[in-house]
């Protein structure tokens, strides 16, 4: 007979574990998803370009209706799980209803930081995390609309490009002094904020925000320096937050995120946590891509396998058109490294590879990214360099039949 397995969550870590968990061990688990967005898993990824209107909401949807139904999956949608029950191994739902498991998974993801300035609570302070908060933007980003975005890194940059598109004035405020400083060496950081000037984006670096100005709706930014900038709308991507809120109410083991082991198990016997609320080696990770990782891992844990997490490479594209954007593994060069760069200023291209003994550790790649995927491969597969070393800087092209690269998961497997 089948076990029951509950997964509280319907994002995009969830859809990965179902995908996974149905193709490897096929009617193994009864399988109950809960999430409390109203529609079927999406691929929150792509919200960027919703906003920028090079896509339509229904190419967000990652599997159709019928791909549930066919896999048996007990869908409950619009209701949030309020309460586990550890003991008993009970979810209870808000309005009352109750699922029992055998396993449990928790796949909450996580929620925007909301800064607890004066005024946030005004009209027209948004957040960028859902389709919800994608409409409430498209509504009222019209033409001459000045926007205020807070926060420069990946988020809030794809939310500038999304406003400006829809003919908004869009400023960037940065605490920091410079942009995307988790994947950008000052270098390339500064030739992303001539490149969004250029598109017509201002940014201002160094700028603390102090309140949301206004009366009953936004009226501008003040900021700690006293500048106020006039905003109709102000967009908060200032970072995300696991959301750990259940399981903390379960007495989980929480940090800031659901701390899990290398199989993904939380300190409760049969509760595991995947995706962006999980806490794994002191990592919560903010990208998809380890999403899917623990979500293969735990699928062969589930299966009856041995399979550990060991932790996961970090990769980020930036997605605004015109402005490529590439970043992976130790961009920074730990001691020990040593960077191999190409610059570029007048085409705004840059290059930085960082090799650590013979072996690519990381790369930002600034305006020309068609290579990004194949440096990705090589930091993966920690493939030997030195017969590609020539040529490695200018691309995969000038590196002949040294550029084949071992595909790491072909390799793991064998
Ligand atoms: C605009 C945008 C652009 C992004 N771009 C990229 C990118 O380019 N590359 C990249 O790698 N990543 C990107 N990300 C991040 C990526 O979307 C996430 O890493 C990924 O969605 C994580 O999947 P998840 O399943 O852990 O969380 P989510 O997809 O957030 O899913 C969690 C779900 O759980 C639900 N939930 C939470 N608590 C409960 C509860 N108690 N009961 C019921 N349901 C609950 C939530 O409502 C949500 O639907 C982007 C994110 C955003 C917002």
């Amino acid at each position: 007979m089948s076990q029951a397995l509950v997964i509280v969550g319907n994002g995009m870590a969830a859809a990965r574990l179902v995908e996974e968990l149905t193709a490897r061990a096929p009617g193994r688990y009864a399988i109950s998803v809960v999430g409390e967005e109203p529609s079927l898993a999406y691929n929150r990824v792509l919200l960027s370009s919703l906003l920028a209107r090079e896509i339509e909401d229904s190419d967000l949807e990652l599997k159709p209706r019928s791909w549930w139904e066919e896999r048996r999956v007990n869908l409950v949608c619009g209701r949030q799980a309020n309460n586990i029950d550890v003991r008993q191994r009970i979810v209870r739902l808000r309005g009352g209803a109750t699922l029992p498991y055998a396993k449990l998974v928790l796949a909450t993801g996580s929620e925007p930081i909301r800064l607890p300035l004066p005024g946030a609570d005004l009209a027209g302070v948004l957040t960028f995390r859902t389709r919800t908060d994608v409409a409430a933007m498209l509504l009222r980003a019209k033409a001459r609309m000045r926007a205020v975005v807070i926060g420069g890194g990946l988020l809030g940059l794809e939310a500038a490009f999304g406003l400006k598109k829809a003919g908004a004035e869009v400023t960037v405020v940065h605490l920091m002094d410079r942009l995307m400083e988790r994947q950008l060496d000052a270098r390339s950081a500064g030739m992303l904020k001539s490149a969004l000037e250029d598109l017509g984006i201002g940014v201002c670096l160094n700028a603390e925000s102090a309140a949301v100005q206004g009366r009953r709706k936004v009226g501008g930014l003040r900021l700690a320096d006293g500048r106020v900038l006039e905003a109709d709308l102000i967009v908060m991507a200032a970072g995300i937050r696991p959301r750990a809120g259940l399981a903390r109410l379960a007495a989980l083991e929480v940090n800031r995120g659901i701390v899990v082991d290398d199989r993904l198990q939380t300190c409760a016997p049969d509760v595991y946590a995947i995706g962006e609320c999980a806490e794994h080696r002191g990592v919560c990770y903010g990208l998809v891509e380890p999403a899917y990782e623990q979500a293969r891992i735990l699928t062969r844990h589930l299966a009856g396998e041995t399979a550990r997490y060991t932790g996961s490479l970090l990769a980020t594209n930036l997605k605004v058109s015109g402005v490529g954007v590439f970043s992976a593994g130790d961009f920074q060069g730990a001691p020990g490294t040593e960077p191999i760069l190409l610059t570029d200023a007048e085409r705004g291209i840059y290059r930085k590879l960082v090799v650590k003994e013979d072996r690519l550790a990381g790369a930002v790649l600034l305006g020309d990214t068609a290579d990004a995927l194949w440096y990705l491969d090589l930091i993966r597969s920690r493939a030997p360099i030195s017969a590609m070393r020539d040529g490695l800087v200018f691309g995969r092209a000038f590196c002949g039949a040294a550029a084949e690269v071992p595909d790491p998961l072909q390799a793991e497997a064998a």
